[in-house]
């Protein structure tokens, strides 16, 4: 059978793949109580460019109650908390093939467990992946699993297929029993599987801040900004594309007031999106591990494990 991805897309896959894989290992250590967000950050993200990558996203720092969507803002002064739970989600991209991992760093013994058993239903959950499998099946595997530590699942989480600079590239691979979830994986298609578990209620809901934020095109609109505003969105749109961004990569650029207010309205155009901080709903603890998978005709890659 003739693969619907050719060599060099796989190549590209694999090789975003050790970076992720890479740096994740090397800043796992660097999680410890009283360290500044913002500098893990941006070392993290020199990390992937020395390597030869570039951020799909910026790096999602995510503690505690929050389960995704945090990145430091400009400026940002938070630190790591004592006895924290933190989420750390890296996506490489080589020429848009994008590479999504995470992992969770649990300072707090009590949420060793809760850890324990995200990482073994994304074992598991990858164990069953292959082509002709229904995105149920991993949805099942994982609810099994997280309820058999006495844990939820995020319902409204999921996993999803990757495509070239897309993050979210339309399927959606459910944590959870999902009779509704009827699409099936297919070889030459690259797919992020990514569980959470709660002591919460198992939901998460948008909180009224975002940190992270990306371009939709539409020249027709744009022509209609004033200079100002359309020069922010050339400036990133030339490094990014719509792929998602973080305000502190572009105020050396700008001034964070003068981007701010660009962006602002660039989302009330329709030319840009925010994605809002997620929290649980009952303000549970979140952990969340995540592998990207390439399925092949000559078999599969977990591309996200290959820098052992
Ligand atoms: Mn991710
Ligand atoms: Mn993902």
């Amino acid at each position: 059978m003739r693969d619907l991805i050719s060599d060099n897309e796989i190549e590209n896959y694999v090789k975003a793949g050790q970076i992720a894989c890479k740096v994740l290992k090397e800043v796992e250590s660097l999680v410890k109580p009283g360290v500044k967000l913002l500098e893990l950050a941006e070392l993290i993200e020199s990390k992937i460019h020395a390597l030869g990558g570039k951020p799909a996203f910026p790096v999602n720092i995510s503690i505690n109650n929050i389960a995704a969507h945090y990145t430091p803002l400009p400026n940002d002064e938070s630190t790591i908390p004592s006895n924290a739970v933190v989420k750390i989600d890296i996506g490489v991209h080589i020429d848009g093939y994008i590479a999504d991992t995470a992992t969770t760093i649990a300072l707090n013994e009590g949420y060793r467990l809760l850890c324990e058993a995200v990482k073994y239903a994304l074992e598991k959950a990858l164990g069953v992946v292959g082509p002709g499998v229904k995105f149920s099946e991993v949805g099942y595997v994982v609810e099994q699993i997280v309820r058999s530590y006495g844990f939820k699942p995020i319902y409204n989480l999921s996993g999803h297929s990757l495509d070239r600079y897309l993050i979210h590239a339309g399927e959606v691979i459910p944590n959870h029993k999902d009779r509704l979830a009827l699409g099936s994986f297919k070889s030459g298609k690259a797919y992020a599987i990514e569980p959470f578990a709660t002591n919460g209620r198992g939901y998460v809901r948008e909180e009224n801040i975002a940190t992270i934020y990306a371009l939709k095109q539409n020249p027709k609109k744009l022509s209609k900004m004033d200079q100002e505003v359309r020069e922010v969105f050339k400036y990133i749109y030339e490094d990014r594309k719509t792929l998602p961004f973080a305000l502190r990569w572009y105020i050396r650029r700008f001034s964070e007031e003068r981007l701010r207010s660009a962006i602002k309205t660039l989302i009330e155009n329709g030319l840009a999106m925010a994605y809002p901080v997620l929290v649980e709903i009952d303000n549970g603890v979140v952990a969340q591990y995540e592998h990207t998978i390439v399925l092949t005709s000559k078999g599969e890659k977990i591309v996200t494990t290959l820098c052992h």
